[in-house]
């Protein structure tokens, strides 16, 4: 039985069942058997792989839109670049190369990294050597200063609960153990969900940390001034029109059971851009239009940087790229799927 299995196990004989967004902290983030806590999940070898991990060509791209956000913001000194949650450090260190020649914007820009698993805080020490940067458990640890926020495959990791729609009513959907297995069970009755004519088994999910990081984020981006900058995969539907399952496992790049090898694999949730909207607009910030991976990558100019990028290349190169460009960018791939949500302060 994996060492996490008995850690539920106990809490539920203490407790009762526990919500899914409980379940979901302690698989990725059980200070020491969580799956995010004891392992470096990305590329071919492990479970699942990232844009800044398939091309250099995205963080470039996100590179382009720092620079061109500092330029209309009139240059501003003391910049804070933050990026949540940054894996191996690959698209920090993608942002920072493709900036360096921005004018002064290095000059004085602190780099400040929001990230809870030591083993992935060593990967991204090595990665950024040599560059001035600070970690933090939160961002309101970052010090004040115009504020560039960046978040690739974030939020999809943030913890979210689930109501069940049963009898006639929400209900917290909950997890308990039963004998060998873990199992989903109804909880208590649940107010203030607004779908229409629900039918019965229907899934609504919401997610109280996301909104919470996404609050404090606007805050900061409205007093300070700044921007953020939010990739992942997930939908705009309207929250109140929202209804589905999109709870997933990942193992070895294969869809995996939820409550099964609890700590082993990776546990996802589409991201619901429509709530992270409504949270920036509550907290005095503007968002702009929810656009797609693919519009986002075209108009920062992702194909005249491969072609300038081919041009020095051997041909297996230039194939490699034009391979992870269409991963980024194809409408079947990552292109669609993948959305990107700009706020500004
Ligand atoms: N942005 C990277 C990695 C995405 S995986 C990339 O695109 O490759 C999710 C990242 O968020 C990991 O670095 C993980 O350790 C971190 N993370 C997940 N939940 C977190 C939390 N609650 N607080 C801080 N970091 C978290």
């Amino acid at each position: 039985m994996p060492d996490l299995r008995a850690v539920i196990d106990d809490i539920v004989k203490q407790r009762g069942a526990i919500s899914v967004a409980e379940y979901m902290a302690l698989a990725l983030g059980h200070p020491q058997y969580g799956y995010y806590m004891t392992r470096d999940p990305f590329g071919s070898n492990g479970d699942f792989t990232t844009a800044p991990e398939i091309s250099q060509l995205f963080g470039e791209m996100v590179g382009v839109w720092v620079a061109s956000v500092w330029e209309r913001a009139g240059k501003p000194d003391n910049v804070r670049l933050v990026e949540l949650g940054p894996g191996r450090g690959t698209l920090m260190a993608d942002i920072l190369r493709a900036v360096k020649n921005a004018g002064t914007f290095l000059d004085d820009t602190t780099i400040h990294l929001v990230e809870f698993s030591p083993t992935l805080r060593a990967a991204q020490r090595d990665k950024l050597n040599g560059h001035n940067v600070t970690w933090h458990d939160h961002i309101d640890d970052v010090p004040p200063g115009f504020t560039m926020i960046i978040a690739n495959e974030f939020f999809d990791a943030l913890p979210i609960e689930q109501a069940v729609f049963h009898d006639g009513h929400w209900r917290k959907r909950m997890i308990t153990a039963a004998e060998e297995d873990l199992i989903f069970t109804i909880g208590p009755a649940l107010n203030g969900i607004h779908v229409q004519n629900p039918t019965d088994g229907a899934i609504y999910e919401y997610a109280p940390m996301a909104a919470d990081i996404m609050a404090a984020l606007s805050r900061r981006v409205a007093d300070r001034g700044g921007a953020m900058l939010i990739i992942d995969y997930g939908d705009d539907v309207p929250v109140d029109e929202r209804v589905g399952d999109t709870l997933q496992a990942l193992h070895k790049h294969a869809p995996a059971p939820v409550l099964e090898n609890t700590g082993l694999s990776d546990i996802t949730a589409h991201v619901s851009f429509a709530a992270l909207r409504d949270v920036a607009l509550e907290n005095m910030c503007a968002p702009a239009p929810v656009i797609t991976q693919r519009e986002f990558l075209l108009s920062h100019g992702i194909h005249m940087r491969a072609d300038h990028l081919s041009r020095a290349a051997t041909d297996a190169q230039r194939a490699d790229m034009l391979a992870g460009l269409g991963r980024l960018v194809d409408a079947d791939k990552m292109g669609h799927l993948f959305k990107v949500l700009e706020v500004y302060g």
